[in-house]
């Protein structure tokens, strides 16, 4: 049956099995039975048939930014070749195959007065993100990735591909608005652009010294930014790496990013400048292709872990803590506070099964330069966790989940409950697997 395909299978026979079978996250051994490069939506049903038949398990991927061994032993789709990409400004929407990655839809936007959503890497597909959640520069005006989701086409388990909005199927597209790729395999995705007349941002850095100064100043600032402004903050330690820039590598700072879709900035820094010795601050008019470069995430795959928690508020105690496991350099790369916005999708909570709904994110991240000291690392990022066990509150999108957490962190008792009524529904032999089973 799938001597039909127009795109590849790759086996673990196949000469290149083991450069295929990695996904972008390195630090994931990902050991999938086979690999299925779709060339269009067609492959894509073709395998969904083929998995039912012989009770296999399929599970989509575009990047592999989320690689986890929840794919072990399941067909593995992947979507690059699902690229079609078009704009409709006056409706602000665009239309994006599963494999278009932030980078395209945002390079597409340069000079509409629109944005999308995208977080720190242009490497991350569009689908993949709002399905699972997506927290964005963009997040505090205009909410998560997942609630600029309009419809989707799915192939669903039957193997066949149908339009799925909030009229054809609300609950359906409640789930998949952050539940991830447990409900089937997503081949294009419409999604809400808005408005972005004047983007304008960049960063301002500081001494690490500084550091509990410039934080504090930063937790007060986002306290009086208005809703349009976004403010990130960070601890990075920047290791000796030849390919980086002489003046930071290294060297460890505290930094500021600021970052708004309309130009007002007015009198939002001040609180922040004033709050230390400001190195070098780099402010200007940004492009929307710029945005999901701001952060310089590097393209190529990484060895990556992480760890996400969620804040009411930026206290001296969670600064401390922070300070305390990340202020010297360590395996731990970059500390990162994210201001959000509480509230649910367009101020309407429960539209969406996941959406951030806690005002700040941390965000710990540790490039692991080598494979002996993965374990290091996450023992380093669960401390860390720890540590911050007693402030933490709320619950997370699953983008911001290690290969080690669980769905648990992301929904109530009672979401959970709704997604597996509705995955019990949509698809009564799990034959769509996420990168996180839904327990
Ligand atoms: C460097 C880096 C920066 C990041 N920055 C952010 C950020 O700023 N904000 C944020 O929210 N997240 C961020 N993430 C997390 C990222 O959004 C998630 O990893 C997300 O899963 C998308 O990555 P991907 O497109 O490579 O997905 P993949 O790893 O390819 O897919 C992840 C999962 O999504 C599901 N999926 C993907 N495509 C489909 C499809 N077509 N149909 C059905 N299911 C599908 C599957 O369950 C799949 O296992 C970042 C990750 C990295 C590594």
């Amino acid at each position: 049956m799938l001597e039909q395909l127009r795109g590849r299978l790759v086996t673990p026979e196949s000469p290149d099995w083991e450069q295929v079978r990695s996904g972008w996250n390195l630090s994931v051994d990902q050991r999938p039975a086979a690999v299925v490069e779709a060339a269009g939506p067609g492959d894509v049903e073709q395998v969904v048939r083929y998995a039912r038949t012989h009770g296999l398990q399929v599970s989509a991927q575009a990047g592999g930014h989320g690689a986890t061994h929840a794919l072990d032993d399941t067909i593995v789709v992947r979507t690059d070749a699902l690229d079609e990409l078009s704009v409709d400004v006056p409706a602000r929407s665009a239309r994006v195959g599963a494999g278009v990655r932030w980078g395209s839809l945002q390079g597409a936007l340069d000079g509409t007065g629109l944005t999308g959503l995208p977080g720190s890497s242009a490497s991350v597909s569009v689908v993949g993100y709002c399905l699972n959640g997506g927290f964005s520069w963009f997040s505090r005006p205009y909410g998560s990735g997942a609630g600029s989701l309009r419809a989707v086409e799915l192939v669903d388990a039957a193997g066949d591909r149908r339009w799925v909005d909030d009229a054809s199927d609300p609950d359906l597209m409640w789930a998949l608005r952050g539940g991830g790729g447990n409900f089937g395999v997503v081949t294009a995705a419409e999604v809400e652009l808005h408005p972005a007349p004047a983007i304008t941002g960049g960063r301002l850095m500081f001494p690490i010294e500084q550091a509990a100064a410039v934080l504090t100043a930063y937790g007060k600032a986002t306290q009086e930014a208005p809703e349009s402004v976004t403010l990130w903050a960070y601890l990075v330690h920047y290791p000796q790496s030849p390919a980086l820039p002489e003046a930071v590598r290294g060297k460890s700072f505290c930094m500021v990013d600021v970052i708004t879709p309309d130009g007002e900035l007015d009198g939002v820094l001040a609180t922040v400048r004033s709050a230390g010795t400001v190195l070098s601050e780099v402010i200007r008019p940004l492009q929307p292709s710029e945005v999901a470069d701001l952060n310089s995430v590097p393209t190529p795959p990484q060895a990556l872990s992480l760890i996400t928690s969620a804040f009411q508020e930026v206290t001296p105690e969670l600064i401390g803590t922070l300070l305390s496991y990340a202020g010297e350099p360590s395996l731990i790369f970059q500390v990162a506070i994210r201001h959000l916005r509480s509230g649910g999708v367009g101020g309407r909570p429960g539209a969406a099964a996941a959406d951030p709904v806690a005002p700040y994110m941390v965000l710990a991240v540790s490039i692991v330069p080598s494979p002996e000291l993965q374990q290091a690392a996450e023992d380093q990022l669960r401390a860390l966790q720890e540590g911050l066990l007693p402030w933490r509150t709320g619950y997370m999108p699953p983008s911001g989940l290690s290969a080690w957490n669980t769905l648990r962190d992301c929904y109530s008792e009672a979401d959970l409950t709704r997604l597996r009524e509705i995955k019990r529904r949509v698809d009564p032999d799990d034959t769509f697997v996420g990168n996180f089973r839904l327990p």
